[in-house]
């Protein structure tokens, strides 16, 4: 080949032009794998890494920031116009093109800002990042959240290889637990499929969805801390729910009934219907009356966080943090090189390939 090699740009038009057929072969090596039995599939360990986006922190907008741009766009406009009349006056002959230039591009950005403004409401969201348009801010509670994307592997426990991935733009994984093993057991064509995650995976309505459909997981329950009052009032766990009669037994003995179902999130709101005279009272509620929120499928959660055993969760370790750890440092430290979801799925299912290809070497390589 004489040292022949396709440049960047190349490259970069190859990547773009056939993305759907990279992510192809990267299910088809999985797939591969699977046909000859290089891995059996006997546990499938779930995570999601963020991974930075093409884009700067600058470049996230909220509601705040779109109105100030928009004031200080309006101030100046109104400058510019103010300059126009007064230079139109002095010499009306002449047209000043830069100033009228500038204007333009001044405006073209306002009516932007209006149309940013318009789709805060429309697509019911807090923040765009510009010119990432499926990126979100993503980070933890206090620190920054620089635009990026939530990555999602199915991890074989046992080889390291990764079966399924996928390339969100959910911050958290609270949604994923089902989607993505409900993908990882069809493209097997597994009857059932056992899963494990860690606790940012739970979700009382997956838990359910995945009983249904045959899936075995075991994801421990993250259990949210009653933050009213000093934050030290009984939480949802001192309840007793009594199946036969629909109701929740507070530490009193007494009976909250079922006040509120909410279908979109299938929560039950249980309330007690009298407080009065109870010696607890102080160190479960500060309002009149407790309420409860219970799942409707929190039976299945709680089979779920049961099965999330001290063993399992070690399983889970030592599988998921390999595959990250070298995708990661192939992909300069987690950042995607390309915009959007269709350009990302495509970069991180050459990553994958990569990551599956090394990982069959390094276990062709084995001693047996
Ligand atoms: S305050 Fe009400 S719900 Fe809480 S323990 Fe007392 S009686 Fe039960």
């Amino acid at each position: 080949m004489r040292k022949l090699a396709p440049d960047f740009k190349t490259i970069a038009d190859f990547r773009r032009d056939n993305g759907v057929a990279i992510v192809g072969a990267c299910r088809a090596f999985a797939l591969l794998c699977w046909e000859t039995g290089l891995f059996q599939a006997r546990l499938v360990a779930l995570d999601g890494s963020k991974f930075r986006a093409a884009a700067s922190l600058k470049k996230v907008m909220g509601r705040r920031e779109v109105a100030e741009e928009a004031t200080r766009l309006d101030a100046k406009i109104v400058a510019y116009l103010a300059g126009l009349d007064e230079a139109d006056m002095a010499e009306p002959d002449d047209e000043p093109q830069a100033v009228q230039v500038t204007l333009a591009a001044l405006r073209d950005r306002r009516a932007e800002l209006d149309r940013l403004a318009a789709r805060f409401d429309d697509e019911e969201r807090t923040t765009f990042v510009e010119g990432e348009a499926d990126a979100r801010p993503m980070g933890t509670r206090h620190g920054p959240k620089p635009p990026s994307y939530n990555v999602q592997t199915a991890v074989d426990a046992d080889t390291g290889l990764i079966l399924h991935h996928d390339v969100t733009g959910e911050p958290t994984d609270r949604r994923q637990l089902h989607p993505m093993t409900s993908a990882t057991k069809q493209s097997l064509g597994l009857d059932a499929i056992t899963v494990v995650a860690d606790k940012g995976f739970d979700n009382g309505e997956h838990a359910g969805a995945c009983e249904r459909d045959g899936i075995v997981a075991c994801v421990p329950a993250q259990r949210t801390v009653n933050n009213q009052g000093d934050g030290m009032l009984f939480d949802r766990t001192a309840f007793t729910y009594d199946h036969d009669t629909d109701t929740l037994t507070c530490p009193d003995g007494r009976s909250l009934v079922r006040k509120q179902l909410q279908r979109k999130d299938r929560n039950v709101t249980y309330a007690s219907p009298d407080c009065s005279g109870c010696v607890l009272k102080t160190r479960c509620t500060t309002a009149k009356q407790r309420f409860v929120t219970r799942h409707l499928d929190e039976d299945a959660r709680n089979r779920m966080a049961a099965r999330a055993t001290t063993e399992m969760m070690r399983k889970r370790r030592c599988a998921v943090e390999h595959p990250f750890g070298t995708i990661k440092r192939m992909m300069a430290g987690g950042r995607f090189l390309t915009r959007n979801l269709k350009g990302t799925r495509t970069e991180m299912a050459l990553s994958v390939l990569a990551y599956n290809i090394l990982r069959t070497i390094n276990l062709r390589a084995k001693p047996d």
